[in-house]
């Protein structure tokens, strides 16, 4: 007879990822790695949730005595406006990719950022603090970047976009550190952040935003895509001597501290990390 899943009983605590589509969401893998780390009766589990249902989920979740959700495209926003309470830095992006379950009200927070700028000092010892960022994209990703790093104390976060006004609302919610750049002024900055889905290829997605040739020693730069584990940008951007990061450090950190939010324990980064990358190894 076959063996059951161990981790799956009764007194399980349940928690999952919702999104559109959902098969290559690596959230279960890494919470349920990490669950078995800590040796804590939790499973997580990937919920197809098509357009339009995230209201509706949100509430079956809730009913269903769900610990907690992961948030993915294409519902942060219809979750934030879903929730019972929303985190302030969920208000301000207006967008949660973690719901926290307790005696029945879901509160919406976001991890993203807080993730980015974890991935930064775990993956290059880079402190944000007293920096010159520039983030290419003005979508949930980049937004969710550009409060990170004026949060965390960089002296200038300029935001360059395909469409500008976009590029705009994303640097106001950097408040005074926050402004429109130009790409051309990569050169001069200590971070460059390519925030668009470019880095992933496929048609009419081959340009990127920022020259990577204009990149050089002395910076940092950091594609948010992490399929492949180091882009066509990332590598012409170590060509000039630039130091490069993929986007795997970010997805890893930001679910750590979903599990940290759901669970009050420490996450097993390093374990999050391994599993991350045995999943995404070429
Ligand atoms: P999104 O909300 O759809 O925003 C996409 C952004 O990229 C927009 O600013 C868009 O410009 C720009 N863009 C799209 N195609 C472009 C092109 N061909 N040339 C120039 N700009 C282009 O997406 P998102 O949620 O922010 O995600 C962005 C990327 O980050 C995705 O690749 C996603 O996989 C990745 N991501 C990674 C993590 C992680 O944990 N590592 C987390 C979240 C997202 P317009 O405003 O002009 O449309």
């Amino acid at each position: 007879m076959p063996e059951p899943i161990p981790w799956a009983r009764a007194t399980s605590r349940v928690v999952g990822v919702m999104g559109h589509p959902i098969d290559h969401s690596l959230s279960p893998l890494l919470h349920n790695t990490a669950f078995a780390e800590l040796g804590i009766d939790w499973v997580s589990v990937a919920f197809p949730v098509v357009p339009g249902a995230a209201a509706g989920a949100l509430a079956g979740a809730r009913d269903l005595g769900l610990a907690g959700l992961s948030v993915t495209m294409p519902h942060k926003a219809a979750v934030a406006a879903a929730v019972d309470r929303l985190s302030p830095l969920a208000a301000r992006l207006e967008a949660v990719n973690c719901v926290v379950l307790r005696e029945g009200r879901a509160t919406g927070e976001n991890t993203d950022g807080g993730g980015f700028v974890d991935a930064l000092g775990h993956g290059a010892g880079f402190a944000v603090a007293g920096r010159r960022c520039l983030v290419a994209g003005a979508g949930g990703a980049a937004r969710a970047v550009v409060v990170a790093l004026a949060e965390a104390g960089a002296s200038e976060v300029a935001v360059v976009n395909r469409t500008p006004e976009r590029a705009r609302a994303a640097a106001a919610l950097a408040g005074a550190v926050g402004r429109v750049g130009q790409a051309a002024e990569a050169s001069g900055m200590d971070l460059v952040v390519d925030a668009t889905p470019v880095g992933m290829g496929g048609a009419g997605t081959a340009v990127p935003t920022v020259d990577p040739t204009l990149l050089g020693p002395s910076q940092l730069a950091v594609d948010l895509v992490y399929h492949p584990r180091r882009t066509p940008w990332l590598t012409a951007a170590a060509e000039q001597g630039a130091t490069v990061l993929g986007g795997l450090g970010m997805l890893v950190h930001q679910a750590a501290r979903q599990l940290e939010l759901w669970t009050g324990l420490d996450p097993p980064t390093a374990v999050l990390w391994q599993a991350a990358m045995a999943a995404t190894g070429d």
